[in-house]
């Protein structure tokens, strides 16, 4: 049995990032940049008005003050125009400003009087100008490799004229399940069958590392249909097989692996829930092992499964986002493996939630964020916990 740490370093020496690919931008919302991107305008490109008004000289505005209105500039076409003492130039958001204007008086503060406006009050240099390059200036960094593509980044990227990107390329991944007491949802049960839960599991983790399922595979535990369909899945890039890693004679997951020609790297990992976790190697495709207990697919997927993929498709940063939070009960852990607690983390605190062995699936349901608990730590009520969160 390795520690949980060097599992998930000897998982990440393995794993190379997948070559880029170019996509529209749309296409890569939830990818990865696979380069640096830098601002290639100033933004606002040009000075332009943040308001409908009058642009203005500043010190000819005194309350009372009179202006002759002597243009109109609209947005979207930069008519040239200039501003002298006392005049000014109804001007609306977002179109340039008109040379020797340096301040915009919004309409609601002058009175229109025909062909002049009388100023309500004084007016502050620069006041409602956007400046040329006051948001971003030309050159500067605006996406850095590894990041995600997020739909605020691409607002920003499209506001630069970009149309397409280069990113990491997405992971596609088969998924097996096996035992014999599983029947698939929709059939009716037989005496001592369950229904198979982790495919489905299995599935929206993948997704939400925008990674994509391509087969899903049920098998009894015959190491016949095992093989089978293990040849075949090993074509895609990454294989996860759920449930027979472990000890019993009808765990065959390693056996047929290596019957395969598999490379096994890990085999059992100090962790609780799942502690048989296995990762091999085929070919170039990856191969997890995850126990079949709900609970330990669960964890072992985020804990080790999911920095992987993220390396696979160019993530600079692995780890679930972590948040502080109150604990609200004593916590101690007696077993011998670092315990992740299933809990809710709300309103800044975080309360375990139902039974914690592996099996449980509805304290898991309500759970949206996991806390560590080292071997032979023990935390108070009121203790600051970090947790990670995946919801
Ligand atoms: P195993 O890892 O195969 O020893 O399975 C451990 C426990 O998880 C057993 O109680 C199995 O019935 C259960 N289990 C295995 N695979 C699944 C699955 N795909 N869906 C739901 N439960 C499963
Ligand atoms: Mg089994």
């Amino acid at each position: 049995m390795i520690s949980e740490e060097e599992a998930r370093s000897k998982i990440l020496e393995t794993i190379r990032p997948l070559p880029a690919r170019r996509l529209t931008i749309l296409q890569a919302l939830d990818c990865f940049a696979a380069e640096d991107y830098a601002a290639r305008l100033p933004l606002p490109n040009f000075d332009n008005s943040a308001m409908d008004g009058y642009a203005v000289i500043a010190r000819d505005c005194r309350s009372g003050a009179r202006l002759r209105v002597v243009g109109e500039q609209p947005a979207g076409l930069d008519r040239q125009l200039r501003v002298l003492a006392g005049q000014a130039v109804r001007i609306f958001t977002g179109a340039p400003m008109p040379a020797g204007a340096d301040a915009v008086v919004m309409q609601e503060d002058v009175t229109r009087d025909e062909d002049e406006i009388v100023v309500n009050g004084d007016v502050d240099l620069g006041q409602f100008i956007r400046q040329r390059g006051c948001d971003l200036s030309e050159g500067q960094k605006i996406l850095e490799k590894g990041a995600r593509i997020r739909a605020a980044t691409l607002g920003l990227l499209a506001s630069q004229g970009f149309t397409e990107i280069s990113v990491g390329r997405g992971v596609s991944a088969s998924i097996i399940s096996t035992g014999d007491e599983l029947a698939r949802p929709g059939d009716k049960l037989k005496l001592g069958q369950i229904y198979e839960s982790n495919s489905i599991l299995l599935q929206a983790l993948l997704q939400r590392c925008a990674a994509l399922a391509v087969s899903v595979e049920h098998c009894g535990d015959d190491a016949d249909s095992l093989g089978k369909v293990l040849a075949a899945a090993i074509k895609n890039q990454v294989v996860i097989i759920s449930g027979g890693v472990s000890v019993g004679e009808h765990d065959l997951v390693q056996k047929v692996l290596r019957s395969i020609g598999a490379k096994i790297d890990i085999w059992r990992v100090a962790i609780k829930p799942g502690k048989p976790f296995l990762f091999g190697r085929i070919g170039e495709c990856i191969v997890f092992g995850l126990p079949g207990n709900p609970a330990s697919t669960f964890v072992t997927f985020l804990q080790f499964v999911r920095p992987a993929i993220l390396k696979m498709m160019g993530a600079s940063d692995l780890d679930l986002p972590k948040v502080r939070a109150r604990l609200i009960v004593d916590l101690t852990n007696e077993s011998d493996r670092p315990h992740y607690i299933r809990g809710k983390l709300q309103g800044g605190k975080f309360s375990p939630v139902g039974r914690q062995e592996s099996h449980a699936v509805f304290g898991l349901s309500q759970a949206n964020a996991l806390l560590r608990l080292a071997v032979g730590e023990s935390l108070k009520g009121d203790d600051i916990v970090d947790v990670q969160v995946w919801d």
